[in-house]
């Protein structure tokens, strides 16, 4: 069946029709209004209560249809375990974390107004054009190597510290990433106009980067962490896992997102949101490995399904499936999970029919959920261009 994704409009979003969310949502439906002075940043696709889809048609919200016949719906699971985003990027988000399970359970219990969720939130980024982001701690010595070679860095962590990334690892890079987070306001906007100067007329990727990031959130602690985190741009296709505790943030671009139903983020910087710089520093995971190491590599689900590569990450929750049949395949069978699934299209047309269902028109822009009822097989036909979709399910696999 058919649904109607939850637009939401915060500040960082592309404005307007350059944002992917309205260029689908455009393709899907003639009669979508788009406002040009207006971000439009996230498109949610799933049963999370801060913002539900809705049945095409009835109006209804996806998680009362689906508490209404659970075992039919989505195999006898209470709720969706994942939730599945389209992201359109302008300005860089957060530096964030996510706390693995035990963490999410004690921040929650004990502090309810700002974690709202006692679940983890692992999740995972699929560029759909190219995409910029922040990722992991680079190896030690590549951080040890970029502090060491900006004197104002090394005013403001102080040599000794640095010098202890290279004795000490782990406990050095903590010492340092430490000492940034908690450096005062003066002491940043000094170390921050030193690297401005420095970086006027450079045109290397972390030049840029950076330059970009303080016309955004200027003398923000963050920018600083680009000394420490791997900056990765992703082609269109190519993916990051983001599992517990590893620091990152997304620059610019267009992605899909896909998620363990949450909404649990500790963050470290380029937001005016509050920062839990304590809780921060005791969650990271200090290791550091190449920028390469992070891309996330898809499998082809079989041999009978040799257009259906699976992104599979090591958590139940949720897999993602690209699907991209050519034009000269007339028709071909995609999977259901047992659990239910839900499918947006990005690209080229065909007809859907399974079991229990309606035969069924897809084309750019559509969303569609597929309850559990509707068998592990549907049949797509028709097929007109080169037909691409994303498919978010339970990773059964
Ligand atoms: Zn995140």
């Amino acid at each position: 069946m058919e649904i109607i994704g939850d637009i939401k409009n915060y500040d960082w979003g592309k404005l307007g029709s350059e944002s992917e969310v309205v260029k689908l949502m455009q393709s899907g439906d003639e009669t979508f209004i788009v406002d040009e002075a207006k971000p439009y940043s996230e498109l949610w696709m799933g049963d999370h209560v801060s913002g539900q889809s809705k049945i095409k048609g009835t109006g209804e919200m996806l998680g009362e249809f689906i508490q209404r016949d659970c075992d039919n719906i989505i195999g006898g699971q209470s709720k969706l375990p994942f939730l599945f985003k389209v992201l359109s990027i302008r300005k860089a988000l957060s530096i964030q974390v996510h706390p693995n399970k035990t963490e999410a359970e004690l921040l929650h219990a004990k502090y309810p107004d700002i974690y709202k969720d006692a679940n983890h939130k692992p999740e995972i980024a699929i560029a759909l054009t190219p995409f910029l982001a922040l990722c992991g701690f680079r190896p030690h010595s590549e951080i040890y190597n970029l502090l060491k070679f900006h004197t104002e860095l090394c005013e403001l962590l102080d040599v000794d510290n640095i010098e202890l990334i290279n004795t000490n690892g782990t406990e050095g890079l903590k010492t340092c990433y430490t000492k940034l987070m908690k450096s005062n306001d003066e002491n940043i906007r000094k170390c921050i106009n030193g690297l401005m100067i420095k970086f006027e007329n450079d045109d290397s990727k972390l030049a840029v980067v950076f330059r970009q990031i303080q016309k955004d959130f200027p003398y923000d602690v963050g920018s600083l962490s680009l000394f420490f985190l791997n900056l990765i741009e992703l082609h269109p296709g190519e993916s990051i896992f983001l599992a517990a505790k590893v620091p990152h943030a997304y620059l610019s671009g267009d992605c899909i997102e896909c998620m363990s139903c949450s909404d649990n983020v500790v963050r470290a910087g380029l937001t005016p949101k509050f920062k839990d710089v304590e809780n921060l520093l005791g969650m990271l995971i200090y290791d550091g490995s190449p920028a390469k190491e992070k891309l996330f590599q898809p499998e082809i689900l079989d041999r009978n399904h040799k257009f259906t590569w699976i992104f599979k990450p090591p958590v139940k929750d949720f897999a993602v499936a690209k699907i991209h049949v050519p034009s000269i395949i007339n028709s071909y069978e995609i999977i259901n999970s047992k659990f239910g699934s839900i499918i947006l299209v990005v690209s080229g047309e065909a007809e859907m029919c399974g079991t229990e269902m309606e035969s069924f028109m897809l084309k750019r822009g559509k969303i569609i959920f597929l309850p559990s009822k509707v068998g592990p097989v549907i049949k797509l036909s028709n097929i007109n261009h080169d037909f691409i979709c994303y498919q978010a399910m339970y990773n059964d696999f």
